[in-house]
């Protein structure tokens, strides 16, 4: 489970985060949405501990968040992230990609590394394209093994910032069917996406951001069909 309360977070002068409170429970499937610069990335980034924050307090599964080089490496057992723009690393296949976290960050040797990473590639369906490097790959195709890379940490808690916004449109399938997979599995799910489709079909609850603030956060029957105020009717609207 998550517990963050009255999180703030600045860039210089600017108030990325303005007092966040948001409990998630274990299991529970999130999604955020809102404008551009709203502060999501922000939120998601520092959950994962990529970014400090200034104020209030943001528990992770018990472990209460702070700079310390210990608790960061406790929340990364903790918590897997995918990124928009993937972030394989060029150098190293698809494999390769997923066997590197278990070896360096939980010391599992590399025959049983190999094992797991390949388990995980065959839960995205991607086992036939394991030696491959990321530039031979599709961009769903790369999206999938940055997920498979981030399973191979089994953690509890997956947070996803915008997946398939950087996809061509007939990838985008192939990535949310994958993470519709993995929501049934009962990880903690937290997603950044404007797919409204996928938070429809997957989400618990949808959160609306806007200034860096949570605006309204609702289970998604109510989040689509009756949004309370102005700005997320609004913002609907634009996108639906
Ligand atoms: P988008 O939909 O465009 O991804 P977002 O909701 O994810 O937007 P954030 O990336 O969290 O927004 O940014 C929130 C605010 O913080 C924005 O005004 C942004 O310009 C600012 N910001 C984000 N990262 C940095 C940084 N590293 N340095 C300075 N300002 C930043
Ligand atoms: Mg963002």
């Amino acid at each position: 489970a998550i517990a963050i309360a009255g999180l703030v977070k600045h860039y210089g002068s600017h108030r990325a985060l303005n007092g966040i409170d948001l409990d998630i429970r274990r299991g529970e499937k999130i999604v955020i949405c809102g404008p551009s610069g709203s502060g999501k990335s922000t939120l998601i980034r520092c959950i994962n501990a990529l970014e400090h924050h200034d104020g209030g307090s943001i528990m992770v599964n018990g472990i209460r968040l702070s700079a310390d080089e210990g608790t960061v490496q406790d929340i990364r057992q903790e918590v897997g992230m995918v990124f928009q723009h993937f972030n394989l690393f060029p150098h190293l296949t698809a494999l390769e990609n997923c066997m590197l976290a278990p070896r360096l960050n939980r010391g599992i040797p590399k025959a049983r590394a190999e094992k797991l990473a390949m388990h995980y590639l065959e839960r995205v369906h991607l086992a036939d394209h394991a030696r491959k490097y990321p530039a031979r790959l599709s961009g769903g195709q790369q999206q999938r093994v940055a997920i498979a890379r981030a399973l191979c940490m089994e953690p509890r808690i997956l947070l996803f910032d915008e997946p398939t916004s950087a996809l061509d449109p007939e990838m985008v399938g192939e990535v949310l069917g994958v993470m519709e997979g993995l929501a049934i599995s009962g990880v903690t799910m937290v997603c950044v996406t404007h797919e409204m489709g996928f938070a429809r079909r997957v989400a618990d609850r949808c959160v609306f951001m806007d200034h860096g603030e949570i605006v309204e956060c609702a289970e998604a029957e109510a989040f689509f069909q009756a949004p309370v105020s102005l700005r997320l009717r609004n913002f609907l609207a634009q996108i639906l």
